[in-house]
């Protein structure tokens, strides 16, 4: 048990070391993270006051919370929320935390919104977690309408959290079922981040990767399943000169990219990358090129 009292224990050292002693990467953030949760505080309060001392009580509830840390707790999870596209969103353990190589996705989308129409566009988020897609595109784009779709009723109720904390209760609406059989019409986009990780791999993710909803990450049979009924259901719910973007593991590129070409034979697929080159999402286009 660490010593208590007496010293500064605004950033109780031990909290960065016992971190780092249990492989946190991050461990200096996350310290800072759990210290200002445990006291309800922002980075201002924090910066501004580095020479106080905090109270034994805290300090004994930082240190809760370190353990539940160290014992494999995604930090999200014990906060309650994460940062996705600039915006702050609700999560629990009942949804996958919004991912930074994710943006990409919502990046893609909204350029393809922009060039259509100044962006007053149908899109379905096909299993939408959090909601962090479905919203991170409705606050970017006002004019364009949101279906989002989950086969989890708890996600879809940290979803709906997530569309009135940014308001685009308007603009997004929330469906129960399986993959694109709730959409009530055809859209012009289809976005989706589906589970990708092959079934056989389940055992050797993180620890804490671990904790999230199975249901999120398993993607069967070399991860590809979900991928494959999304892209066979997909042309019957398009429009035309639609698009569908699908996050995937870098991996899959060349047998997503044959999967398409089958259900949309007419359209051009293309590969996305992340800051790192590594192959990120996959986008299906089904407009048609004008003949010169
Ligand atoms: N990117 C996630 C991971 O690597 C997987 C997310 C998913 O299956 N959609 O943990």
């Amino acid at each position: 048990r660490p010593p208590e009292t007496t010293g500064d224990h605004r950033r109780p050292p031990e909290s960065t070391e016992t971190l780092s002693r249990n492989g946190v990467a991050d461990n200096r953030l996350e310290a800072e993270v759990l210290l200002r949760h445990a006291l309800r505080q922002d980075r201002e309060w924090f910066y501004a006051s580095l020479n106080e001392q905090i109270s034994a009580q805290h300090l004994e509830l930082v240190h809760a919370l370190t353990s539940r840390r160290i014992a494999g707790e995604p930090l999200a999870y014990i906060t309650g929320h994460r940062e996705f596209y600039g915006l702050e969103f609700a999560v629990s353990p009942a949804v996958l935390i919004p991912r930074q190589e994710t943006e990409l996705l919502v990046d893609i989308a909204l350029k393809f919104a922009r060039c259509r129409s100044g962006g007053s566009i149908s899109v379905a988020d096909v299993g939408t977690g959090s909601g962090a897609i479905a919203v991170a595109i409705a606050v970017n784009l006002p004019g364009a309408e949101l279906y989002a779709i989950d086969c989890s009723t708890d996600a879809l109720a940290i979803a709906e959290r997530n569309c009135r904390k940014h308001r685009v209760t308007d603009q997004v609406q929330l469906f129960y079922g399986d993959l694109v059989d709730p959409l009530p019409r055809s859209v012009d986009l289809i976005v989706s981040n589906p589970p990708y990780i092959a079934s056989q791999l389940l055992p050797e993710l993180p620890q804490e990767v671990q904790r999230e909803p199975q249901i999120a990450l398993d993607g069967g049979e070399r991860g590809l399943e979900v991928i494959r009924r999304l892209l066979e259901q997909a042309p019957s719910r398009l429009k035309a000169n639609g698009c569908v973007i699908v996050e995937i593991s870098p991996e899959q590129k060349y047998e997503v990219r044959d999967m398409a070409t089958k259900r949309f034979p007419a359209a051009s697929v293309t590969y996305h990358y992340d800051m790192l080159g590594l192959c990120r999402c996959v986008v299906i286009s089904t407009k048609q090129k004008r003949r010169p």
